[in-house]
């Protein structure tokens, strides 16, 4: 699997961009055909609805860890948080914000845990962003550990230099970085933006 993953990476960095194109759109295409979450937004699949809006949806989770537990989805097509253009994630995150409240009222939960998962060593199985909003008890059967590690102040300081590089990056003005910028956004645009 890795391997095979590896050598379409490979295929793909010696293709030129237009070829390069070509492909990704053609794995998206296949990606989204075959997408249960797009089933379900094209009346294939059937779900149990709860609230449509132009570009969001929202159903039971077919597998509930507790009644009521609810999906929020974009109508668009998305692998990975990441990829949502901000305006669009506003919009998102304020159904999620809502339909919780609601779940939470419906269902008279002492709790709700929100979860939204990427990449598939976070646990996500269908390659579709989607919330999971989660009524919660005490003494219910959902593990709520995690397991934790001790860092030294080497390695915090190490991966908190890396983080804040990367995000004076993202917040620096454009102007003044336009060739690194445009170096950077190549390789972020390829790496692991595949559906
Ligand atoms: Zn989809």
């Amino acid at each position: 699997m890795e391997d095979s993953k590896f050598s379409l990476e490979s295929k793909l960095k010696a293709m030129n961009p237009e070829e390069r194109e070509k492909v990704v759109e053609e794995i998206k295409k296949k990606a989204i055909q075959d997408c249960i979450f797009c089933k379900i937004l094209r009346g294939e699949i059937p779900a149990k609805k709860v609230f449509e809006s132009e570009d969001v949806l929202s159903f039971l989770d077919i597998n509930p860890v507790n009644p009521g537990h609810t999906l929020v989805i974009p109508k668009k097509h998305y692998l990975f948080i990441t990829q949502i253009p901000d305006g669009e994630l506003s919009a998102l995150m304020s159904v999620v914000k809502k339909i919780a409240g609601v779940v939470l009222d419906a269902t008279k939960a002492e709790g709700i845990t929100i979860s939204q998962l990427n990449g598939k060593a976070a646990g996500q199985i269908v390659p579709h962003v989607h919330f999971h909003i989660i009524p919660r008890y005490e003494n219910d059967k959902m593990d709520n550990h995690w397991p934790t590690q001790k860092l030294d102040d080497e390695q915090f300081n190490n991966i908190q230099r890396k983080i804040i590089e990367l995000v004076k990056k993202l917040y620096e003005p454009k102007e003044n970085t336009e060739e690194k910028v445009e170096d950077e956004d190549e390789e972020y645009e390829f790496k692991p933006r595949l559906p």
